[in-house]
């Protein structure tokens, strides 16, 4: 059987080898495509995996996980992506790990991170999330809110890259593939609007179950947890 460091490093290269070809079938080069390897299910022993294998950009849904796994790797070469929702009392103990939060969802949490921000000193990077799956209930900004938040952008200190999204839960990659389209056009239309349309360049969208169909529409970055994971016993 194999170890688990040697199966981890046999699923990432699966994974690289899985987002260089959806690139190369989009046209673009594997370089415009940057994993972040979510770790949120696995401990210690499995994130030292990963870095050995090379991997650099590790994500996290809930901050407090993220603050626990980024004090025990201290000074390690590696990055943290926060991915899931920040609660404003958070932001504080949050933003000096991050190196992009991937979920701002909402004004009352920039107005947080921008006064934090200004304190800092550092003008963290981020990306809006928005809701462009069918289902009523998911996270992100809705259309219009995250329309009219660009339109009346007041977050001197904060660096906005661009946009995150989810396709809905249980669809077919052809259904992922029409709502990362979606999100496309969104990132398209809203960059001139963007506060600095040139730091406007990231598309953070597609899962274990829908990268390649996100690749193919033009995602910057992808989020993989399970697929790294596979046939480790718990
Ligand atoms: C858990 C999670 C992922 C990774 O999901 P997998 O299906 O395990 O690859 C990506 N993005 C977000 C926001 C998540 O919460």
């Amino acid at each position: 059987m194999p170890s688990a460091t040697e199966l981890i490093a046999a699923n990432l290269a699966q994974v690289r080898g899985r987002i260089a070809a959806a690139a190369a079938r989009a046209g673009r080069s594997a370089d415009e495509v940057q994993l972040v390897a979510v770790t949120k299910y696995v401990g210690r022993e499995e994130i030292e995996a990963l870095l050995a294998a090379g991997c650099r950009d590790l994500g996290e849904s809930r901050p407090q996980d993220l603050w626990d796994k980024a004090a025990a790797l201290d000074g390690r070469d590696l990055r943290w992506h926060l991915i899931g929702h920040l609660q404003r009392n958070k932001v504080r103990r949050t933003l000096p790990y991050v190196h992009l939060l991937h979920s701002v969802d909402s004004r009352r949490l920039l107005d947080e991170l921008d006064r934090e921000a200004a304190r800092r000193g550092q003008p963290p990077d981020l990306l809006l999330e928005v809701n462009v799956s069918r289902e009523a209930t998911k996270t992100g900004l809705a259309e219009a809110e995250a329309e009219n938040l660009l339109a009346s952008w007041s977050f001197p200190h904060l660096r906005l890259r661009g946009l995150m999204g989810m396709a809905t839960q249980g669809s077919t990659p052809d259904e992922a593939r029409r709502e990362f389209a979606h999100l496309r056009s969104l990132h398209a239309k809203w960059r001139p609007a963007a506060p600095r349309p040139e730091d406007f360049r990231e598309l953070s969208m597609g899962m274990s179950g829908d990268f390649e169909a996100a690749i193919l529409e033009g995602a910057t970055i992808v989020r993989v947890g399970s697929a790294l994971f596979e046939g480790l016993t718990p």
